[in-house]
Parts: C-alpha cells; structure tokens; sequence
C-alpha cells in the first residue's frame, strides 16, 4: 500500500510537463511548471535539451510519467503491465483500462477528488462503499455495473463538495450522481474515454526488452 511520498512537482519538471498530480493547485499560478519550466535539480537548467535522447531514455520516461500520474510505485506498476501482457487486447490499452479501472482513478474520473492522491485518501478513509460494502483498497478494479457510493456520514465532507464543484469531464464509461454521490460503471471503459497523455506503447516497449 506504499506510495510515492517525496515532492511531487519535481515529478512534473522532470518529465517537462504537467501531470496534475496536486489538485487545484496544478491550474493555477503556483504550478512549479509555470514558475520553474526545466528539470530540477541544481544544473537542470544548464542541461535543458543539451543531449538528444535514447529510444531506452524515451521509454523509460514515458514509464515514470504513467507511474506518477497514477500514484504507484514500481512494484505494483509493474504487476498491472504484467497483467496487461497476460489478457486478449492490445496491451497498452489493457494496461490504460486496468489502470482506469482501480477505485481510487474512479473517483478522480468522476469528479469526487481533484487528485489522484486525495481520490486514494477517500478511499483509505474508509469514505467509499462498493455495492454496499465499505473498501478501503485504492486498487480494487471495478467491473460493468458496480456501484461506488460516497459512505452516508461522509457526504457532507467540504473536500468533496469542493471537488465536485470545480466540475470535470465524466468519461462516458461512468455514471455519476454528484447529488446521492453514486457511481455507476455503465460499461468497460473504450480506448476514446482514456485521455492520458502518455505513448503507452513505448511502457510496454520498456516491460518487453
Ligand atoms: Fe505538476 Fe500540479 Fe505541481 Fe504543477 S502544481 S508542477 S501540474 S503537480
């Protein structure tokens, strides 16, 4: 249940992007993107675009930056792309799907969290049920037709309300009620209701040399 516990921006000035990975805090003037656009680290600076990258290096950064946005650590990242490689499909979509499919990326999809870190609070809190039974497993993946439900005394929590507030782009594969705080899974999520920023084919290209 470890999970990345270091500073997090670092992770974004690494990869010379945004990866939204602090809530509210990511789309506004504080970002360390919009302050400090180059990677971190005392020459990184200097080092900005100096060398042209190996195909290992180019693979090995789109690795980190799917690891970042989704909170996991080596370890767990790394049974999910053996997984993937496992199951029928076109494995940088199983992998994507499987990924999309874990409760706590649930709750971010449907709006009840502005990250994925607070999403993986509500869940360790013991704030969420699953079709009536509380869990507190940030990786349980959801199937077609389960119900992920705000638990009854943690409805009213001013963090939540905040999130859904802010207001975001529910993936068509999720149902939501932001007044009951119900989450339906109507379906599997398809390829088009994935929008990562990430050439997933070259993660699985790092897992297959
Ligand atoms: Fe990344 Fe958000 Fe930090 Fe900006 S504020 S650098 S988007 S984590």
């Amino acid at each position: 249940m470890a999970r990345h516990t270091g500073p997090v921006c670092r992770l974004c000035r690494r990869e010379g992007q945004k990866l939204f990975l602090k809530g509210e805090r990511c789309h506004g003037p504080k970002c360390a993107m919009e302050r400090k656009n180059y990677p971190p680290g005392e020459h990184g600076n200097s080092r900005r675009g100096r060398r042209r990258p190996s195909d290992y290096a180019l693979q090995l950064r789109e690795k980190q930056k799917l690891r970042a946005i989704y909170g996991l650590l080596e370890r767990p990242f790394r049974r999910c792309v053996e997984r993937a490689l496992k199951s029928k499909g076109v494995t940088g979509f199983m992998l994507l799907s499987l990924l999309e499919r874990r409760l706590d990326s649930v709750l971010r999809r449907a709006g009840f969290a502005t990250s994925q870190n607070q999403a993986r609070q509500l869940v360790r809190h013991r704030h969420v049920s699953v079709n009536g039974h509380v869990c507190d497993v940030p990786s349980r993946l959801v199937r077609e037709g389960d119900e992920v439900e705000i638990r009854e005394n943690s409805k009213d929590s001013m963090h939540l309300n905040a999130a859904i507030a802010r207001g975001y782009q529910v993936p068509g594969w999720l149902n939501v009620d932001t007044g009951t705080k119900v989450i339906v899974v109507a379906r599997m999520p398809e390829p088009e209701d994935i929008q990562v920023d990430v050439d997933e084919q070259q993660v699985v290209e790092f897992y297959s040399r």
